[in-house]
């Protein structure tokens, strides 16, 4: 048998070892663990809603009313008005016809590809999708194919290559991103929109790192680019910008009727808790508010007083990887970091290729115009070392 001290030590040699750090306070601009404090740029709490007192309450108020567990899955006796609430607000909010909740992105990623696709189906992944979307993806015993980032002509060579008959018969999916979630990057949206019509396939756009960010209301790349009808299945997290916990993916009345028949991450699990669904709501509520107006203008004054500091492009979302290349170096400039006071981690292999370790850092509107610049004097001299 493999011994997992063994393959523990090769981790460490390899730079590859993770461990688990234990915030002792809620969630916000700082991440305090024992005597320390660090400002925090590693959370995906983009607008800070994480602790915010709406939220707060609709999760007090909603286990006076519900209780905590929801004590089945959704198939039984689980689902809740606050269920049935997220699903009817989300679903009218990106303007689609119906929308189904998961507990979390990962499962909902798995739950939908499994449901959506079958053997002799084809998935076509850009290179950089998040694990869940390529882990749905091999689950599903479709054929997994990927072309690399970004690379439309590459995704036009792929879908040419798949035979005609085959495309009538069977379903062609293609899956990318709003923001990429360890680049920052968009997705060529558009172009990819116009391939999959060419050839009857269809397309799933996690929006992710962009929802509540981005465009209009908060409501994503596929808003603001004006092609939400050409996207069949939209899914994201209230994880991130929302403060919350949960995922939806939203689609037409027949496609989210057959996930919910299908999906086995959805069936064969208990059903969030009703004060879960009533958090994501509350969150989604702000992000479609005055709140989430005024967080949205404060968060893209952060990001683009730290890109004019740093003299690099603003990106389009929060994300700003700083691609150091070694594992080593990236852990090194992590904890120069961490001992001037900043929480910035090294994302390393296998969340992104080996030789591209980065310093990944996420911009939150509750970061105060000081701790930007504090941020930017800080990190400087490592950037221009390595
Ligand atoms: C974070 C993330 C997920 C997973 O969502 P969780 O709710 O955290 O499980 C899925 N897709 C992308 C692109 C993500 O960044």
């Amino acid at each position: 048998m493999r011994d997992p001290g063994s393959e523990l030590n090769k981790l460490r040699e390899e730079n590859l070892y993770r461990e688990l750090k234990y915030g002792a306070s809620a969630t916000g601009r700082t991440f305090h663990s024992g005597n320390l404090s660090l400002l925090n740029f590693s959370s995906n709490d983009y607008l800070g809603l994480g602790s915010h007192e709406t939220i707060k309450e609709a999760v007090t108020e909603t286990i006076a009313s519900f209780g905590v567990g929801s004590g089945a899955s959704r198939m039984l006796s689980g689902g809740t008005t606050p269920h049935l609430l997220i699903e009817k607000e989300t679903a009218n909010f990106f303007g689609k016809d119906s929308s189904l909740f998961f507990a979390n992105g990962y499962g909902a990623a798995l739950g939908t590809l499994g449901a959506i696709l079958q053997k002799g189906d084809t998935v076509i992944l850009d290179k950089l999708c998040h694990a869940s979307l390529i882990d749905g993806s091999r689950l599903s015993s479709a054929t997994v194919r990927t072309f690399p980032h970004n690379n439309v002509d590459k995704l036009k060579k792929i879908l040419n290559s798949i035979n005609e008959n085959d495309q009538k018969k069977k379903r062609i999916l293609i899956v990318t991103e709003g923001i990429f979630s360890m680049d920052g990057d968009s997705s060529p949206i558009k172009e990819i929109i116009k391939l999959k019509k060419q050839h009857q396939a269809l397309l799933l756009l996690d929006e992710a790192h962009s929802f509540g960010i981005i465009g209009e209301s908060g409501k994503g790349i596929a808003h603001r680019e004006n092609i939400i009808n050409g996207v069949d299945f939209l899914m994201t997290t209230f994880g991130k910008s929302a403060g919350a916990a949960g995922s939806v993916v939203v689609s037409s009345g027949t496609w989210i009727e057959l996930i919910l028949n299908r999906a086995r991450s959805f069936i064969y699990s208990t059903a969030p808790m009703p004060s879960q669904a009533a958090a994501a709501l509350a969150g989604l509520r702000l992000i479609r508010g005055s709140v989430g107006e005024e967080r949205r203008i404060s968060l893209h004054r952060n990001i683009e007083h730290l890109c004019n500091e740093l003299q690099i492009p603003k990106p389009q979302g929060a994300i700003i990887p700083l691609i150091i290349g070694g594992e080593l170096e990236a852990l090194r400039v992590s904890g120069n970091l961490h001992s001037a006071g900043i929480l910035a981690p090294a994302i390393r292999y296998p969340t992104v290729s080996k030789g591209s370790a980065r310093i990944r850092i996420t911009i939150s509107a509750n970061h105060s115009e000081k701790d930007i610049a504090f941020l930017a004097k800080t990190i400087k001299p490592s950037l221009i070392s390595t």
